[in-house]
């Protein structure tokens, strides 16, 4: 008998025949033997309309309402798949964040899980019954007596939901079942020739995550990576293997490049004419980073004979704005002479940790955009990553390219 945790993601919970494909699934884990907990999340496309409702009735909404309001999705289909349990002849039932409870911190929208008082579950599971839990959603420390605040844990959080109740749970695995049927060496959506792995490094998809691939979120993948948790992400809807996560010395053949991801969710910011002088970067990053905006890639060009020079970043494509407000309000301290913004940019990374020890793989990358004409606008590097900044017209021609660069194309 195993422990396990499966958790199900928005395409798998979009309506009543999916949730009883689900039900199904789960079935045949308990008939197994195994004794199994379920984290769902909202049916695809009901978080977007709850933000939607959100910002519809106040653009600036109390980020606490916000996440009562978005919380309440993953509430549905918890409730929806315990009935559709029950109806395939299973014990089962909800438990929602707040009842058991899984204790956050307060950053309302983006809270991170502190502990998850797994006592009721244990005592379900133990007596046959399957503990369905809602992914996504928290509740803060109570204050003075007051009971704590729904909280959600960021765009898709019930990844790591359930990383982390199977961590609390110390279950034998953790299946994140999704619309894809692994972890692909990049988004099969956009390059059809892409293909699935047996298995990735922990090292590989937390770098994978953190630069676009939404397979898994980045901190499902950090939380797997220090409790140790076994995580495999599989199909829904077919019985094909899937992709296992694994320590670095699980795998027998390392590949140079395990993956090329995109993120369209940057935009590019130059600072043009900053006077060459120690403390001017301090001075734009400062404030920045005051105003709590995430700056990502930096490049700074050599002065000029002006004694200038421009400093290029990139900022979530969400906070441009606000970016250039802090700018604008620190031009008269700076003395830069102009400011230019672009959004549409895209970033394209390329990871592996075959890198570690191969020199020329940024090389690679380079040539491979160059003879398609692609212009490379700023770049990044990290030990087992290398990303660049491109026209975002081009991304899905760069993705392809890269990934024949590399030789990762499925034979046709
Ligand atoms: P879920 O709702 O199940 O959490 P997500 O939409 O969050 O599903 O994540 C699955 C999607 O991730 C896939 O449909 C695919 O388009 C995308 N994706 C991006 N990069 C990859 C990759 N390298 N391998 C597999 N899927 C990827
Ligand atoms: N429903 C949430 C979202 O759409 C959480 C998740 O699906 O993982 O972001
Ligand atoms: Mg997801």
């Amino acid at each position: 008998m195993a422990r396990i945790v499966m958790k199900f993601g928005g395409t798998s919970m979009a309506g009543i025949e999916r949730i009883r494909g689900v039900a199904a699934r789960v079935k045949r884990e308990v008939e197994a033997g195994n004794q199994v907990a379920v984290v769902v999340s909202a049916m695809a496309g009901e978080t977007d309309r709850l933000v939607g409702f959100c910002r519809e009735a106040s653009a600036l909404a109390d980020p606490r309402e916000y996440d009562v309001v978005v919380a309440s999705g993953e509430q549905v289909t918890a409730g929806l798949l315990a009935i559709a349990l029950q109806s395939a002849g299973l014990k089962a039932r909800s438990w929602l964040g707040w009842q058991l409870p899984i204790s956050t911190s307060d950053a309302h929208s983006s809270a991170r899980i502190q502990d998850i008082d797994t006592a009721a579950v244990l005592k379900a599971m133990a007596g046959g019954e399957v503990a369905v839990v809602p992914g996504f959603q928290g509740l803060t420390a109570g204050v003075d007596g007051a009971g704590g605040r729904i909280t959600t844990l960021g765009r898709g959080g019930s990844d790591t939901s359930a990383v982390a109740l199977a961590a609390a749970l110390k279950a034998d695995r953790c299946d994140i079942y999704t619309d894809v049927d692994g972890v692909y060496t990049t988004d099969p959506r956009i390059v059809p020739r892409a293909r699935k792995l047996d298995r990735i490094t922990y090292e590989e998809m937390l770098e994978l995550a953190s630069v676009g691939a939404k397979v898994l979120q980045t901190r499902s993948v950090e939380l797997a990576m220090k409790e140790k948790v076994r995580v495999q992400v599989l199909s829904s809807f077919s019985d094909a293997p899937g992709t296992m996560v694994v320590d670095e010395d699980e795998i027998v053949e390392q590949e140079l490049i395990a993956g090329v991801a995109y993120n369209r969710n940057e935009a590019k910011v130059t600072v043009v004419g900053v006077p060459d002088k120690p403390g001017a970067v301090a001075a734009i990053f400062g404030p920045l980073a005051d105003a709590s905006i995430n700056v990502d890639m930096i490049v700074q060009n050599i002065a000029h004979a002006s004694k200038t020079t421009d400093v290029t970043f990139t900022v979530p494509r969400t906070e441009l704005a606000r970016s250039l407000d802090v700018l604008a309000a620190i031009k008269p301290e700076i003395g830069y002479a102009e400011v230019l913004s672009d959004d549409a940019v895209a970033k394209i990374s390329v990871v592996g940790v075959g890198m570690k020890s191969h020199a020329g793989v940024a090389v690679t990358m380079f040539k491979a955009l160059a003879d398609r004409g692609i212009n490379i606008q700023a770049i990044t590097t990290s030990e087992i990553k290398v990303s660049v900044l491109i026209a975002e017209e081009y991304t899905e021609l760069a993705v392809r390219v890269l990934h024949t660069a590399y030789g990762l194309d499925a034979a046709a």
